[in-house]
């Protein structure tokens, strides 16, 4: 508890960004901080949807899955897959477009990203509407892996992200207005 109350501790909160009315909750902070990133790997793992011999892969999304998802996977043994937004890869690539709390998106990945049968955990920073993740939950599936389940350090309250994760064990460290 004492741990969870240092990393919330250290979450930005930037009022007024993107957009009037949004607050943008900020983990750089906790990134930036020896203790908070070293917290932040132990808190991710204790609080695992499924159990860590459940997944090969862990796969972050764009940009901020980026930051610790390769850190969590070192720290599990796993691999890395990247959930990349639009028009950055080169073809062969597979799609999906999804709105956004705040306008709208599409996110690629490579169609040999995924090996065959692959078990995946997708890790994002926040959920909000959930779009984002359910998104690059379907191009997992349709490159051929299983998404077991979600990780997130952070959960936005009263916007049911987690109920458009198609019943998947999800996991949120920390839930905030
Ligand atoms: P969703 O698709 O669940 O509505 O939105 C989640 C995506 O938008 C995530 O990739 C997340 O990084 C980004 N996002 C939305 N709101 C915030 C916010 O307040 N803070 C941060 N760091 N990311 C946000």
């Amino acid at each position: 508890a004492e741990d969870a109350a240092y990393l919330v501790s250290l979450i930005r909160s930037i009022p007024g960004f993107p957009k009037e009315g949004i607050i943008f909750r900020d983990f750089m902070p906790v990134l930036a901080d020896a203790k908070g990133l070293h917290l932040m790997m132990k808190a991710l793992e204790a609080a695992l949807p499924v159990p860590a011999e459940d997944f090969d892969a862990v796969a972050g999304l764009e940009a901020r899955g980026f930051l610790f998802g390769p850190a969590l996977a070192a720290h599990l043994g796993k691999g890395f897959i990247a959930v990349r937004k639009a028009g950055k890869l080169p073809p062969q690539t597979i799609r999906e477009s999804y709105d956004l709390e705040y306008g709208s998106e599409s996110v690629e990945i490579e169609a040999e990203a995924v090996k065959p049968g692959e078990r995946v955990l997708i890790v994002d920073d926040l959920i909000a509407t959930g779009g984002t993740a359910a998104a690059g939950a379907e191009l997992i599936e349709r490159a051929g892996g299983t998404v077991v389940g979600f990780s997130f350090v952070m959960g936005l309250d009263g916007l049911n992200g987690t109920g458009k994760l198609g019943g998947r064990p999800t996991s949120v460290l920390v839930t905030m207005p």
